[in-house]
């Protein structure tokens, strides 16, 4: 496959986006999909993929059994683990998922905690947050090319900045709703969420905060954000199975 060239440039996006305010996408579907594989590819080039077998089936099955559950067709989604003690998850626009080797070790590799993780990840990428974090950053520093061309140092660059974006407040309880849905929907227990959440905090309050300050910052945790996520997933699953009770009626007729 070709590499892009870098002629891409914001001009008529920004002025778009200045009209509507902070917050709008300004990349196509298919930028989208660019800027996180370039993402990617500088990622990879800065960490380590891990080659541990059993760590990449269980990501890239659970990452997969919530895909296939949704119909998330839209993205070419890879699930990856990286060789690295962080506790952090993170996604790229447009499809990659990262779990680091720390949060599997964080988590004892506990199935419906890891996908608490991965589909709040899933969702962060299906509603596009992380491609309008992005073009906000490009917004602010002027225009600065959407795609980098491939160049390793730049790719690198990117990757740092895509890893650097902080999502909204607004964004992470929306990523939170529908990976409680995505999980649910998939067979997965949805207070998996809630006891990652409430592992992490034990963890950054037992003073290994340095641990896990990547995972905090970028989404950030707070006692509201639990609470929520308890009553998103009382309502959520409470609606799920109505619909499903309806469908069976509907089939035994
Ligand atoms: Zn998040």
């Amino acid at each position: 496959m070709s590499i892009q060239t870098p002629s891409k440039f914001v001009a008529a996006g920004l002025a778009a986006a200045m009209i509507s305010g902070c917050g709008t996408n300004i990349l196509s579907r298919n930028e989208e999909i660019q800027v996180g594989r370039e993402g990617s590819r500088g990622l990879e080039s800065k960490y380590r993929l891990s080659t541990n077998q059993s760590d990449i089936a269980l990501v890239n099955n659970i990452g997969n059994r919530i895909v296939t559950a949704n119909n998330l067709t839209e993205w070419p989604w890879t699930f990856k683990v990286i060789d690295d003690p962080t506790v952090n998850a993170v996604s790229l626009p447009g499809g990659p998922v990262y779990v680091f080797r720390g949060l599997l070790d964080a988590l004892g590799r506990n199935e419906s905690e890891l996908a608490g993780v991965i589909a709040h990840e899933i969702a962060h990428i299906e509603k596009r947050h992380a491609a309008k974090q992005y073009s906000s950053q490009v917004i602010t520093m002027g225009g600065i090319q959407v795609l980098t061309g491939g160049d390793t140092r730049t790719v690198v660059q990117l990757a740092n900045m895509l890893l650097q974006l902080e999502y909204s407040r607004g964004d992470e309880y929306d990523a939170d709703t529908t990976g409680i849905g995505y999980m649910y929907r998939a067979g997965f227990d949805p207070w998996g969420l809630v006891r990652v959440f409430e592992k992490l905090q034990r963890l950054n309050n037992e003073g290994q905060g340095n641990v896990v300050t990547n995972v905090l910052r970028t989404h950030p945790l707070t006692r509201d954000r639990i609470e929520r996520a308890k009553r998103e997933i009382e309502r959520i699953t409470q609606a799920i199975d109505r619909d499903r009770e309806a469908l069976e009626m509907i089939d035994s007729e």
